[in-house]
């Protein structure tokens, strides 16, 4: 069990280190062994979500105020690196849950914060945000859900698409639109803090190709009543800024799980490129898988670095607009192409399910479109760097 702290836990510190080793231990006694069962299966790992809750991963960005281990975000990055190193679908139990948390914990009011942060942190309420609709991803500002002023409360209606622990998490971080007609349009958005019950439901668990085991559901909103007190922050038209306003943070993240799923890849096909023979001798010794090794491992080094830089100036409260953008980028494109070529380097046997790397494959590509696509990311940095360049 890592011990929550009275202050937030930095990264070359005893505790940090402490903490990494911990969960390094963790992954690789339990999440190695069960991986291939839980994602073949499609079914959601129980034992594993109860470890994690033990082991504090609920509450890893919660402050220790509010009883979550306060983990700066190098130290929550180096956790999700080494977790998704072996099993990426894991953190998403966790960091979705995180997000909407980090919402409240930023925006909300003393009382939202003594109301939701301590049984968020312990895990006890689960969940995640929900800000995609069908005809809204990327343009978040298009979406259709509506939230109604009506005595006392709200009444929303609308569905969200695509949302991480629809099926299993009980409470989430609801954008809508309060008003309408507001131009611009940020400005009639607001965020609420949903739980399922009358009125609202996952309707459905949508199939995918990869980050099995975890679930990704619809969420549909009919005529559900909430008080005026779910409302974050407690003024509307904030919802917009709340949403995206955790984005470095979230694309940091990111960055680490496909920077994990880029050195999974790397630690197996070097592993496998020494036992397996051609013409006589370990293939790692035919030099074009000496290159794919090199280039594999440069790009896992690199991703590291990009990620310390973002998280680093995160944590002392410098802006890192671009550089987590820039890690965002890198680290989940060397998630997908450090996936690839250790299919290459396993040859037939990379199409085996009794190997970790088609897993790897099929995860990595996801990494390129959470948090903002890598098209928008190249876009975040090109109008970073005319901005930072004036001439
Ligand atoms: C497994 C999974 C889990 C998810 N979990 C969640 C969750 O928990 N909560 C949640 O709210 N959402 C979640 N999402 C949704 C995810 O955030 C969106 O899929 C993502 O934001 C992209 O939106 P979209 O799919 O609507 O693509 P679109 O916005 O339709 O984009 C399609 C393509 O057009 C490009 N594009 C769009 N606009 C521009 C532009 N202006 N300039 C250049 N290119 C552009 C995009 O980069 C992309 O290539 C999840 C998605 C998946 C697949």
């Amino acid at each position: 069990m890592v011990n929550p702290t009275d202050s937030v836990i930095a990264a070359g510190t005893d505790e940090a280190r402490e903490i990494i080793e911990t969960i390094e231990r963790w992954a690789e006694r339990e999440l190695r062994p069960v991986a291939k069962k839980y994602d073949h299966a499609d079914e959601y790992p129980e034992d594993i979500v109860a470890q994690m809750k033990e082991l504090g991963l609920f509450g890893a960005t919660i402050s220790p105020e509010y009883g979550g281990l306060g983990l700066s975000a190098s130290v929550y990055a180096r956790i999700v690196m080494s977790i998704s190193s072996i099993w990426m679908a894991p953190v998403g139990i966790f960091n979705s849950h995180l997000i909407m948390a980090a919402c409240v914990q930023r925006h909300g009011t003393p009382a939202q914060k003594q109301r939701w942060l301590p049984r968020f942190a312990t895990g006890e309420l689960r969940g995640g945000i929900g800000l995609t609709e069908p005809n809204a991803g990327t343009d978040l500002q298009s979406i259709r859900s509506l939230a109604r002023r009506e005595g006392e409360g709200y009444v929303i209606n609308g569905t969200k698409t695509w949302i991480t622990n629809g099926v299993q998490g009980t409470c989430f971080g609801i954008l809508v639109k309060t008003d309408p007609e507001a131009q611009p349009r940020h400005k009639g958005m607001s965020m609420f803090i949903c739980e399922k019950g009358d009125g609202f439901r996952a309707a459905k668990k949508i199939k995918k190709l990869g980050y099995k085991a975890i679930d990704s559901a619809e969420l549909v909103f009919e005529d559900h009543r909430v008080e005026a007190e779910r409302l974050v922050g407690g003024v509307e038209g904030r919802g917009f800024q709340q949403a995206v306003g955790g984005l470095e943070l979230g694309r940091i993240n990111v960055a680490a799980r496909g920077a994990g799923i880029a050195s999974g890849a790397l630690r197996d096909a070097l592993r496998y490129s020494q036992e397996r023979q051609t013409f006589g001798k370990p293939i790692s010794q035919h030099q074009a898988i000496q290159l794919k090794l090199a280039d594999m491992a440069t790009r896992v080094e690199a991703a590291r670095l990009l990620i310390d830089q973002a998280a680093r100036k995160y944590d002392t409260g410098e802006r890192c607009d671009l550089e987590s953008s820039m890690a965002k980028l890198f680290a989940s494109e060397a998630g997908v192409e450090n996936s690839l070529e250790a299919m290459r380097i396993f040859g037939g046997y990379s199409y085996s399910t009794d190997f970790d790397v088609e897993r790897y494959y099929r995860d990595a590509p996801l990494m390129c479109i959470g948090e903002g696509t890598n098209e928008m990311q190249r876009i975040i940095i090109a109008r970073q760097l005319i901005e930072r360049n004036p001439i």
